[in-house]
């Protein structure tokens, strides 16, 4: 990175103190943007990068419910309104305990460039809260989201932020917060948050897409060196949503997924994951992943417990767990067991460390703001069916679905060869992201 950039990073980091995984966001962006600086002196008149790097909106809030107990519980609630050049800030929301300030502006922050990616007209922001729903009945689950709601409603809405699911937060937890945002407002908003349910707004394929996406962006990668799924011997991290599709998705292209895993530990079957056996272990009875070796009844299927999932040989590795689930130490091992391709369906899974070690190794690397971009990018269809009060079938969705994750991919692959940089997906995303919105802020004048 040039003294200019690197000097305006520092500046960053001097703002945000003790953020560790948004100087990594922030850093990562700025290693791919040397050329674009040298390309565009109007960005930094500008200074459209300090601008970027500076939230437009950073709302934190007490969230106080009760548990069944009686007992009253405090959490903290956080929404970045990090960019809406583009289109009203658009992004999930993340229920973990780790989830502090430092968390929602790396994910905001990565999610300005990926909505840029999709082509939708959506800008970036992120949101969240340290509370666990790990162990939590129903009924606390709805009042902690019934409180949450009743603070955030008033800083949402169909054309002004628009947030959705992450790790945490699914069907159950926007169903709560739809209803009480429908009840403070007495507005039957359906584009205010996506991820709903089917039958009241939400979009076939928005569950599948994110999963599905990485899966067809690592195809398209696949298919720049003549090969493709068929065959492959695929490990995917995690077991929540994201990860359950990309086994799904793999699986139909003919690969052999033999790993998946949760906090707890991995397993590994070798007749192939079972999806209808994980999902009703994870999705329907909210358990551990241990239980899938014990009910699949094969000497084949094996729990490690306390594990590494990535020990396990692949040939395509999928990262769908969390950020920098994957450090060096595991992209050694797996380059060197016959890894050809990763793709990120988590945000940022692999450490900066592991991604130069992939790419040095001509690893393809597809980097989650292109990868897992199919999440966010099929939000928008949703919001676009909410618009016009329309609901698309099946197979329509899928493939424009399908359209959007090929049009990333070659997207990231023809700004990567203009750059000089071919075969790099990070840079070709980062600057294909960056110069969208870039361009966007310049029209609208100083804001
Ligand atoms: N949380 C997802 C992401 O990281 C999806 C966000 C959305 O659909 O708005 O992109």
């Amino acid at each position: 990175m040039d003294q200019h950039l690197a000097t305006i990073r520092d500046e960053v980091f001097r703002r945000n103190p003790g953020e560790a995984e948004f100087h990594q966001a922030v850093t990562e962006v700025f290693e791919s943007l040397e050329a674009v600086s040298q390309k565009h002196p109007e960005y930094a008149e500008a200074a459209i990068l300090q601008r970027m790097c500076e939230p437009e909106r950073q709302i934190i809030f007490r969230v106080p419910w009760t548990d069944d107990a009686g007992r009253v519980q405090i959490n903290r609630g956080f929404r970045v309104e990090f960019n809406s050049a583009l289109g009203p800030y658009k992004g999930g929301l993340r229920f973990h305990p780790s989830v502090y300030l430092g968390t929602v502006k790396f994910l905001g922050f990565e999610q300005i460039f990926k909505n840029s990616l999709t082509g939708m007209p959506i800008g970036g922001g992120k949101g969240g809260s340290d509370f666990d729903p790990r162990g939590k009945s129903d009924a606390e689950v709805m009042r902690f989201c019934q409180s949450f709601m009743t603070e955030l409603y008033r800083h949402i809405g169909e054309y002004t932020d628009v947030p959705a699911g992450d790790i945490g937060v699914g069907g159950r937890e926007i169903g709560f917060l739809f209803g009480q945002y429908k009840r403070i407002t007495n507005r039957y908003e359906s584009g205010v948050l996506t991820g709903k349910g089917l039958s009241w707004g939400g979009s076939l394929v928005r569950p599948e897409a994110t999963g599905y996406g990485a899966v067809l962006f690592a195809q398209e990668m696949l298919a720049t060196r003549n090969t493709s799924f068929e065959g492959q011997r695929v490990v995917v991290s995690g077991s929540g949503n994201v990860a359950i599709h990309a086994i799904e998705k793999a699986q139909q292209f003919g690969a052999h997924v033999v790993a998946a895993s949760d906090s707890g530990g991995y397993i590994v079957d070798e007749n192939g994951i079972d999806v209808p056996l994980l999902r009703q272990i994870k999705e329907v009875e909210r358990e551990r992943i241990s239980e899938y070796a014990k009910r699949r009844g094969s000497k084949k299927a094996r729990y490690v417990a306390d594990g590494n999932v990535w020990d396990e040989k692949c040939t395509v590795a999928l990262p769908c767990a969390t950020q920098n689930e994957l450090g060096a130490s595991s992209a050694k091992k797996m380059i060197s067991g016959g890894l050809i391709a990763v793709a990120e369906g988590a945000n940022m899974p692999c450490t900066a460390q592991a991604v130069s070690l992939f790419q040095d190794a001509g690893v393809l690397f597809g980097p989650g703001k292109a990868a897992n971009a199919g999440g966010v990018a099929t939000s928008a269809l949703e919001m676009q069916q909410n618009a016009s009060r329309d609901s698309w079938s099946f197979a329509h969705t899928e493939r424009r679905l399908s359209e959007i994750m090929i049009g990333i991919h070659d997207r990231c692959a023809a700004t990567a060869e203009e750059y000089g940089v071919p075969g790099n997906y990070v840079a070709g995303a980062n600057i294909a992201g960056f110069v969208k919105v870039a361009d966007a802020m310049l029209a609208q004048g100083l804001i």
